[in-house]
């Protein structure tokens, strides 16, 4: 794999993050949103930087952010779209209608299906900075002044028998890291993506993971042994919708993180989980 290269926009964020008036905490949030079937997660930085990881389907991720931000805020430094499938873009169209967003990323080798597509031309139209993630070209944002750092990335199998129908596989990876605490959220990669992040030269992002996004809500697709050994969350999240058709989380998942001895959280039993961690200490918020 060529090396990755990355671009530093630590100082025009910080800013932004100071514009939009919402008072930081020094300490950094995430919210892995109750979106029902689908991601949608929401990572403030200890500075105020605002990042919305996926919109979930339909538009519950509206009235999440909602109750989540101050009524004044309409601005979201970062939007991230893991991969073109509905259960993490439908809810991004209601989000670049009503908030005004800095720079909105995608993966450059996913195949777009014809709504995606329109999600991207109304990202063009609405001036946002959309910016292409691919193999060669990662991003990495320092949130100024915290330390807290923000890789997102992409691993998939890309080689010659790649199956491109495979969309999943090309998700995006987001690693938050602040102090000591490090959050992995793989989007819906799938296990041979996750072995690909394995043998890549971003490994060491799998190392010393407090909290994983488990992916593609802890389907069977996904939560490799190999990959979760490396990882060893401390917690795991499944962000799942009740009753849902797919059968997530897989029953044989929730028994593997039971063999390795790691705890895991569901959204459809929790509703939206909030952690916290002051880059020492972690925590689950009431
Ligand atoms: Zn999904």
């Amino acid at each position: 794999m060529k090396p990755v290269l990355m671009f530093t926009i630590a100082t025009i964020l910080c800013l932004s993050g100071l514009w939009f008036g919402w008072r930081a905490d020094t300490q950094l949030h995430i919210w892995i949103f109750d979106v029902g079937q689908g991601d949608g997660i929401f990572i403030r930085t200890p500075s105020g930087l605002t990042i919305l990881v996926d919109g979930g389907p339909g538009d519950a991720v509206l009235s999440e952010l909602g109750s989540t931000l101050p009524p004044w805020v309409h601005e979201l430094d970062v939007v991230v779209l893991t991969h073109p499938h509905a259960d993490h873009y439908e809810g991004l169209f209601e989000i670049v209608d009503r908030y005004e967003v800095g720079m909105f990323l995608v993966p450059e080798v996913c195949e777009y299906d014809s709504v995606s597509q329109e999600l991207l031309e109304k990202v063009n139209f609405e001036n946002v900075k959309l910016v292409y993630v691919s193999q060669e070209v990662g991003v990495s944002m320092v949130s100024g002044g915290d330390l807290c750092v923000l890789s997102v990335s992409i691993y998939g199998d890309f080689g010659e028998s790649r199956d491109r129908s495979d969309v999943n596989g090309c998700s995006l990876v987001v690693s938050v890291e602040y102090g000591t605490f490090h959050a992995l959220l793989t989007g819906d990669l799938t296990q041979s993506g996750e072995e690909s992040l394995l043998k890549s030269e971003w490994r060491s992002n799998v190392r010393a993971v407090d909290v994983l996004k488990a992916g593609h809500h802890c389907s069977h697709t996904s939560s490799g042994e190999s990959f979760l050994r490396m990882a060893s969350p401390e917690l795991a999240i499944c962000s799942v919708g009740a009753d849902n058709s797919f059968g997530h989380p897989h029953k044989e998942i929730l028994e593997r993180f039971d063999a390795l001895g790691l705890e895991y959280l569901r959204t459809d039993e929790w509703g939206t989980i909030e952690i916290v961690s002051d880059g020492n200490e972690w925590w689950i918020e009431d």
